[in-house]
């Protein structure tokens, strides 16, 4: 039985397993190297997405993320009142468009195995399309809505549920330095080593998306965890013209892909305070985060295709950050089966936003051995897909 958890990493999947295991009554610490929320939760969009996914164990993930986010919002706002900001939950759905005419035979055939697998995928007629979104390019060839996309705010997100973990009992420690395990006679690993001194627990937790290799290296085993670099571009603030979440259906393929090279897609969505984000692209650059102008033209070009009057529109600012991009795009989540106490909840990818929440609900059900709201085995650290590159040694 696990009677205390440490959790390494304050972004929204650890905070989001913070808050679970608090709520089960496991003592937790959360330790954070730097602020809280400041890492990719800090760098991204906030979509909780169905219609990217594949039918498959991630998108299993983001059915049941589609279905308790509403009530978790409803949650967080009840129990932290009304000083604590709003989290921008908003189920906006959302819209893909095929800008090819060769890209809309395989947006529709995507369409037809999400609704086998119980995804709500509604092909439009272009004139449906375009009166749900009317400031979208007509020289489109298909469209497809997705009712069970939504928005939230990821920082704000984080906040409230570490905010609601504090409340039932977690600690947050930030600004702190891990120096390294503490293992027992066996072996096995009982607590970490850092600048504030000794923490001690039944499960140490790697939550540190991209940075989760070099904090499972400073415990002694390797994560083939790697940081995939994603660029957005911000608009000024403008009134409403983009009222669903727009993305063309390369996108879908950028997401699937494993390639190092450069892969961007037209990404569009407005924010509660106004201003447009547009994204979005993935490159396996290592830690390299500088923002490259071939990379913000051809963002801008695929956004501009999809709604031509961003043209016109200014940008206020262009941000990037690192997804945690694992090589078979499933997340991390459970016990390492190499190292006793270890676990892990991390490797989220483009996702970590919309499936944090279920991360902590899954990894919460495994330590206590309640029901999960998925079934772990394709998260597991021990799945076949993982085994050669999940070596012991770091
Ligand atoms: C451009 C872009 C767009 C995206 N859009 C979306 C989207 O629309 N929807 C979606 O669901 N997801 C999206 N994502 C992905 C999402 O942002 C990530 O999956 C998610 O933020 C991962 O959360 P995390 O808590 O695992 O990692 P992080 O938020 O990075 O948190 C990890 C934390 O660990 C801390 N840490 C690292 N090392 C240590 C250490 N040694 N000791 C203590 N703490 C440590 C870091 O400081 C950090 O705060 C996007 C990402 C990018 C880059």
């Amino acid at each position: 039985m696990t009677g205390s958890a440490v959790i390494i990493g304050a972004g929204i999947v650890g905070a989001s397993c913070a808050r679970s295991l608090a709520m089960r009554g496991i003592a937790t610490t959360v330790i954070e190297k730097s602020a809280s929320a400041s890492g990719t939760t800090a760098h991204g969009e906030g979509n909780i997405l169905v219609s990217d996914k594949s039918p498959g164990p991630e998108l299993e993930m983001a059915l049941h993320a589609a279905s308790t986010w509403p009530r978790l919002a409803k949650d967080l706002s009840d129990e932290l009142g009304d000083d604590f900001p709003s989290i921008e939950f908003e189920p906006k759905g959302g819209i893909v468009v095929a800008t090819t005419v060769e890209g809309a035979g395989p947006l529709l055939a995507f369409a037809e195995k999400q609704r086998a697998a119980g995804i709500e995928a509604n092909e439009l007629t272009i004139s449906e399309a375009l009166s749900l979104e009317p400031y979208l390019n007509p020289a489109m060839s298909a469209a497809v809505h997705y009712p069970q996309d939504s928005q939230v705010q990821p920082v704000i997100a984080a906040e409230a549920l570490l905010a609601s973990a504090r409340r039932h009992g977690a600690a947050v420690e930030q600004s702190i330095r891990l120096h390294g395990p503490i293992l027992n006679r066996e072996g096995a690993l009982v607590g970490i080593l850092t600048d504030r001194g000794d923490f001690r627990a039944d499960a140490v937790v790697i939550a540190a998306g991209p940075w989760s290799g070099d904090v499972a290296a400073t415990l002694g085993v390797t994560l083939p965890v790697l940081p995939r670099h994603g660029m957005i571009l911000v608009t000024s603030k403008m009134t409403q013209r983009v009222f669903h979440k727009v993305y063309d259906a390369d996108y879908v393929g950028a997401v699937g892909s494993g390639e190092a090279s450069l892969q961007t897609s037209g990404v569009v969505e407005s924010t509660a305070s106004g201003n447009v984000i547009i994204g979005s692209s993935r490159q396996l650059l290592g830690f390299d985060d500088r923002l490259r102008v071939d990379t913000i033209s051809e963002v801008a070009a695929r956004a501009i295709r999809l709604f031509p009057f961003l043209a016109d529109q200014a940008l206020i600012r262009t941000y990037g950050g690192f997804r945690p991009f694992m090589p078979d795009h499933l997340p991390l989540i459970g016990p390492d089966h190499r190292l006793s106490g270890l676990w892990h909840a991390t490797g989220h990818e483009g996702a970590g936003i919309g499936l944090g929440p279920v991360t902590g609900e899954l990894l919460a059900a495994i330590m206590t051995g309640t029901r999960p709201p998925v079934d772990p085995a394709p998260f597991s650290p021990a799945r076949p897909s993982l085994a050669s590159s999940l070596v012991r040694a770091a």
